[in-house]
């Protein structure tokens, strides 16, 4: 029986916008992603028959109820598979943290199921089926350096970024997406992105314009209803990180510095004053 690994790649949300509610509910938003070296590992054997699912976290579900189960599910239905497989999850992603974490799962099971099954689907199909189980699922299937549109599943890649060192932060809560969206309010933003100047930050490769245009609003509403993220990003400023930012409906934090020595020398010294998990990083080309 065949078993292949694979890295399930976070991303961090380098400007979001949200432009307005659909008639259906959903928020119509344009930001642009971005993927990070931080990974799961995943593990994919082949079995007889039926999904066994094994995560190695307390708060992932163990059953159908995990996104990469739902992933590995709708492509044995939708291509009539007569194979099983037995999912292994080794997370390294926090969870609920605004990193797309499951969606990233979910992206890596359909990849890697359309090898280890053979089933000769395109990328643009593997995204199209992703969309139906999370706007950031297509993203994580992308990857690297993309704008994305709508309720986030219109996709359009942009110049990849050079590679950036990264300290992140997800503080001890959870947070859900849903529950950011609902409490959504223009008037708690104070400052909207500017796409046109990031994009051009970006295209030149200039850090100091991609610094000085990092905007999410989404960060106001979190930081306005969770004040212990905002004391965090306060505690991150005061040490000298310059552009500290929330990550899609957060509650992680990220800041771009200029080495991996000044990464490792942040995530020392923020350890020893924060509650919550704090990672060293880079940005990366995702899949
Ligand atoms: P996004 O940035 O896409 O909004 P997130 O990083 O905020 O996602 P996740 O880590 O994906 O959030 O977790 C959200 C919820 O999904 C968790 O409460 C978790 O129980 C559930 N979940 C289901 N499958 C997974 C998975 N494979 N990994 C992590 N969480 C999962």
């Amino acid at each position: 029986m065949k078993e292949l690994q694979f890295s399930a790649y976070a991303k961090i949300n380098l400007t979001l916008d949200v432009l307005g509610k659909r008639a259906d509910g959903y928020h119509e938003v344009e930001m642009i992603m971005q993927s990070i070296d931080l990974h799961d590992q995943i593990s994919l054997q082949e079995q007889k028959s039926g999904i066994d699912i094994l995560v190695n976290h307390p708060l992932v579900p163990n059953d159908e109820d995990n996104l990469a189960y739902r992933a590995a599910s709708l492509l044995m239905e939708t291509s009539q598979v007569n194979s099983g497989v037995r999912i292994e999850i080794a997370k390294n992603i926090p969870v609920a943290a605004g990193l797309a974490g499951g969606s990233s799962d979910a992206a890596a099971v359909l990849v890697g199921l359309n090898q280890l099954w053979n089933l000769g689907l395109s990328k643009q199909e593997l995204m199209e089926l992703g969309s139906q189980l999370g706007a950031d699922v297509p993203f994580c299937i992308l990857g690297g350096t993309v704008l994305a549109k709508g309720i986030g599943t219109e996709l359009i890649p942009v110049e990849s970024l050079p590679e950036i060192d990264l300290v992140l932060v997800k503080p001890e809560i959870s947070i859900s997406t849903k529950d950011i969206y609902s409490r959504y309010s223009p008037a708690l933003v104070k400052r909207k992105p500017e796409l046109k100047a990031m994009l051009t930050g970006i295209r030149e490769r200039n850090i100091q314009t991609i610094k000085a245009n990092l905007v999410n609003v989404l960060e106001d509403i979190t930081l306005h209803y969770y004040p212990e993220v905002q004391r965090i990003k306060d505690q991150m400023l005061e040490m000298g990180l310059s552009s500290v930012l929330m990550s899609g409906s957060g509650p992680t934090l990220f800041a771009l510095v200029d080495s991996s020595e000044i990464a490792e020398k942040c995530v020392n010294q923020l350890k020893s004053v924060i509650n919550g998990q704090v990672i060293g990083t880079r940005t990366g080309k995702g899949n």
